[in-house]
């Protein structure tokens, strides 16, 4: 029986650093889905549409086409053939697939070949909306979260050691939370915890730590 662990949770909180980590600590694939809606998203911005256009966007949809590749065991995400693994962090991109994200046919796009990459394979999956829509029936679902300023400075410092900009925390957090707000009161697949999700709450963790406590909740729920 393949395993899948299924890691939600509001922006900032350390899904993609606990999925990537345990991963790479049960030997099985990861797959951050909020890539491929960045990726809808940067397609958009290029095109000069806004992403919170529901008619424009998805009069382009025809024209996407999403996929992803694993180069040695590293996603990468392509954009009508083109590696757009590097150019899907910038700020307006985060806002942007927040966009887009809301709306339906977009998921409609995108939530198949996301479960079609989990088939018969044992995954980590992160996202929005993995416990509650893309898969129901994980082996176990984690809830990942932390206060807001918590995910701000790590997100302020994770841009600063990846640009070298410095990003002031208001604004870092007004980011973040408009993003949660619109990502949670969506009307297609909202972000919220599973009923049957695990909560994990990092903000008082290092990431060490999380990672510890993930794979702890992991190896008791299948053992
Ligand atoms: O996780 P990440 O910050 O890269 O996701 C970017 C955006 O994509 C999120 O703010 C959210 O709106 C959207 N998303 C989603 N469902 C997912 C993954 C991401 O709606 N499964």
């Amino acid at each position: 029986m393949p395993l899948s662990i299924a890691i939600d949770g509001p922006a900032g909180a350390g899904k993609s650093t606990i999925a990537s980590a345990l991963a790479g600590r049960l030997g099985i694939r990861c797959l951050d889905t909020g890539a491929m809606y960045r990726a809808v998203a940067l397609y958009m911005i290029r095109m000069g549409i806004d992403p919170g256009n529901r008619e424009s966007v998805m009069s382009e949809m025809p024209n996407v086409t999403i996929t992803v590749r694993f180069i040695d065991d590293i996603q990468h995400t392509f954009l009508n053939g083109e590696d757009v693994t590097g150019q899907i962090r910038t700020p307006d991109v985060s806002q942007g697939a927040s966009c887009v994200s809301s709306i339906p046919g977009v998921r409609r796009a995108l939530v198949p070949m996301q479960r079609a990459i989990a088939d018969d394979i044992s995954i980590v999956m992160d996202g929005r909306d993995i416990g509650t829509v893309v898969l129901p029936d994980a082996s176990i679902k984690l809830y990942v979260t932390a206060d807001a300023e918590e995910r701000a400075r790590r997100r302020q410092k994770e841009t600063f050691e990846k640009t070298g900009e410095e990003i002031p925390l208001e604004a870092v957090l007004a980011d973040i939370n408009e993003r949660d707000l619109r990502d949670m009161t969506r009307e297609d697949s909202p972000l919220k915890q599973a009923e049957d999700a695990v909560l994990v709450d990092t903000t008082r963790m290092t990431i060490e730590e999380s990672v510890e406590y993930a794979l702890q909740l992991v190896r008791e729920a299948v053992k």
